[in-house]
């Protein structure tokens, strides 16, 4: 009995001390989400989008394993035109990177062309997304879609009401769409790294991949 008095008044520090290391460690487990990427090429390059007057939320680094992430990525809501604003839909996250080449393909290329070719502006660029943890159809590669730095374009809404698609257009559309869009599936080409649209295989019938990986794929 003695020896138990003894004992317990050096029970109750050790408990104590034992919780220091838990807490410590609790902190220390969270994922290594919450702060925004501190390099400066992720900075030099949300200016520059921000030049694009895009309108854009950066997102917290997040690692999800298997070789997806969202690294240096933006959440972005809007682009601007010469003249109005370009509405997205369906975009998650994006790569500054395919962020800033998308703002000025949307606003040079694709605007442009939409008003040169079928007399209307573009009031909404359309898309099945960016991210998407997933490998290149038929092959165990990863996909750009896997770091969200491509982006899947769908179709284009024009301000006078047409909607032209990829899927519908692409070959069955009038002279002037299927002309529109080869012509900003060109000039994507000079933009993007890799870009496939239907021409390129079935999986791309209904849309154009849009990759900023530095290559030079143009199919
Ligand atoms: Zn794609």
């Amino acid at each position: 009995m003695r020896r138990l008095l003894l004992i317990l008044p050096l029970l109750a520090p050790l408990a104590a001390c034992m919780d220091i290391p838990q807490a410590t460690q609790k902190t220390a487990s969270r994922p290594a989400s919450g702060t925004l990427s501190p390099r400066p090429a992720f900075r030099q390059c949300l200016s520059e989008l921000g030049a694009q007057r895009a309108s854009f939320t950066p997102l917290p680094d997040q690692y999800f394993g298997e070789g997806c992430s969202n690294i240096g990525t933006v959440r972005l809501s809007g682009l601007r035109s010469d003249t109005a604003s370009l509405e997205l839909s369906n975009l998650g996250p994006v790569t500054c990177s395919v962020a800033t080449d998308f703002a000025g393909w949307a606003r040079f290329g694709v605007d442009r062309a939409a008003e040169q070719i079928l007399g209307s502006r573009v009031m909404r660029i359309e898309t099945y997304g960016s991210y998407s943890c997933r490998n290149v159809a038929g092959t165990n590669r990863r996909s750009g879609h896997a770091t969200a730095n491509a982006i899947d374009v769908s179709a284009f809404v024009l301000e006078d009401g047409r909607r032209i698609s990829v899927l519908d257009d692409w070959d069955g559309g009038t002279d002037a769409e299927r002309r529109f869009l080869r012509v900003v599936h060109q000039s994507a080409c000079k933009r993007f790294g890799t870009v496939l649209g239907p021409d390129y295989n079935s999986a791309h019938r209904n849309h154009f991949h849009l990759e900023a990986d530095g290559a030079s794929f143009c199919r």
